[in-house]
């Protein structure tokens, strides 16, 4: 039985990668007839963000990708926010101590930040465990009964995993195949502390146990964990799940990790929705309302560090989830590329319902004072979409249907000759006598009218785009003489000419 989870921290924001994870993790609970669940992991009560965690649930909410069993949602291995199962975790901390896989240490901040920096100053990585503990510091290494006298006095400690020394573990990766780690180059980390809170390491391994966690999906930045995890179910007595490491997402320019900061210098978005930053009163723009689709934004994930080997680019998500494979999720980083980003947009922006894209327009056309009929907006938006990446672009793209030009482009001005106005006065004539007014009719007459006087395309078709939009763009020119209809295009020319 596939059961997996995606599990954040609400410590702000869900980033990209995150919102891939998060992705992934469905893609191959679907793909197996699983079960995906979102957990909570907001151990660090001083990192906790308040919001963060709303702001996940909305973002997988928009993106499609909703967890199978959540908070207030089949809480069949409930409570799923960490903080509310607090009164779990002691125990199994206890357990471990029992068993000999943990001990109680009173180092404190400042004398493990000595260390820290004295081996730094030698050139040397601090690595902080049982066996060189006597070595650091002969007065940590206390027996049994005072480490209880300590403890019944109230002193501060943390219960700190016991790694076992000389050893090397040859782990399993879905992603990357066999990986090893020297045990005696681990630090015995923090499970637990005299506060009551388990650290992330502690929860995230009970939790994943008692959720009957299949498979651990996650980022790249978690691989170094994965050997700590694996000897904790050893410890434990408990089957571990399966891993796989996500590759990283990598910045679009230079190297590294694709960070906010990318975002903000090429102006694109790294988070799925608006976020504002309580404490900075900075805010950033999401996918969801610089006008991506998130289907766009769902397809668009799946392909950074994964493809089913062929060329196929577009997907829906039922399709993604047909072709999923982990098996098939690359260990090398996956550049980010904004302008494919947006390439998937407009993709999705083409393949879109008319109607539905008008809908979307209506809103933003009443804010600029137009309300046409649903028609009218419905065939515009045939004749635009096809260079558009957002609707939001549509306005620019398509004012000149509500609004004759106020000003002409100059650039284009320069094909407005001495005999453009005599012809333009003829084309009214031409135009005032056609009664079935549609593109392709119109378009038949005025190219009859220039073919039998020998007039020159160039001469006819640019001055009228111009009297009509004002610069030398727009769809086929017939189309939008028809939507303009003939008494405003007549009148457009008129005010051209004089
Ligand atoms: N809470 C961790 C995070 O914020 C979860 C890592 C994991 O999936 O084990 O990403």
């Amino acid at each position: 039985q596939v059961r997996v989870r995606f599990a954040p921290s609400p410590t702000g924001p869900l980033h990209i990668g995150g919102v891939r994870t998060a992705l992934f993790n469905y893609l191959f609970a679907k793909k197996n007839g699983g079960t995906f669940f979102l957990r909570i992991e907001d151990t660090d009560q001083n990192r906790f963000v308040p919001g963060a965690e709303e702001y996940i649930m909305e973002a997988l909410e928009w993106l499609g990708i909703t967890p199978d069993e959540t908070i207030g949602k089949n809480e069949k291995f409930g409570p799923y926010k960490q903080s509310e199962r607090k009164h779990l975790y002691q125990q199994y901390a206890d357990q471990l101590i029992q068993s000999g896989w943990a001990y109680y240490a009173f180092d404190t901040a400042e004398s493990l930040d000595a260390h820290r920096k004295q081996h730094e100053e030698q050139g040397k990585t601090f690595i902080y465990n049982h066996h060189n503990r006597e070595k650091l510091d002969t007065s940590l290494v206390l027996s049994t009964e005072e480490t209880k006298a300590r403890i019944a006095a109230g002193a501060a400690y943390v219960i700190r995993f016991k790694t076992p020394v000389n050893e090397t573990l040859h782990l399993e990766d879905i992603i990357r195949g066999e990986v090893k780690f020297d045990t005696n180059l681990l630090d015995d980390k923090v499970l637990f502390k005299s506060d009551g809170m388990p650290t992330y390491h502690l929860a995230n391994i009970v939790d994943d146990h008692l959720m009957e966690t299949s498979h651990v999906i996650r980022g790249e930045e978690w691989l170094p964990s994965m050997p700590l995890h694996v000897l904790l179910y050893r410890a434990f007595g408990w089957d571990a799940p399966e891993f796989a490491h996500l590759p990283l997402i990598l910045k679009p320019v230079g190297n590294g990790k694709l960070s906010k900061r990318d975002g903000d210098k090429l102006g694109f978005p790294v988070f799925p929705l608006e976020w504002t930053d309580a404490s900075s009163m900075t805010q950033s723009s999401g996918y969801r309302e610089k006008g991506f689709f998130p289907e766009a934004v769902v397809n668009f994930l799946a392909l950074l560090g994964w493809n089913d080997g062929t060329d196929k680019e577009l997907y829906s998500l039922e399709e993604l989830v047909a072709a999923f494979d982990l098996k098939r999720v690359h260990k090398a980083g996956a550049k980010f590329d904004p302008e494919k980003n947006k390439w998937f947009n407009h993709q999705y922006l083409v393949q879109a319902d008319d109607e539905k894209l008008a809908a979307d327009y209506a809103p933003i056309l009443a804010e600029n004072g137009f309300t046409p009929s649903i028609e009218k907006i419905t065939k515009i938006v045939s004749l635009i979409k096809e260079r558009a990446h957002f609707v939001s672009e549509f306005w620019e793209m398509s004012d000149f249907f509500f609004v004759a030009p106020s000003e002409y482009d100059a650039k284009a001005s320069k094909n407005w000759k001495e005999e453009t106005p005599a012809l333009m006065q003829q084309l009214i004539t031409i135009l005032a006598a056609i009664e079935d007014f549609t593109s392709v009719n119109i378009e038949t007459i005025v190219k009859e009218w220039m073919t039998t006087n020998e007039i020159g395309m160039g001469k006819v078709m640019q001055p009228f785009r111009l009297s009509l939009v004002g610069a030398l763009k727009g769809p086929h020119l017939f189309d939008i003489v028809e939507v303009i209809g003939k008494e405003e295009t007549i009148a457009r020319i008129n005010t051209a000419i004089t």
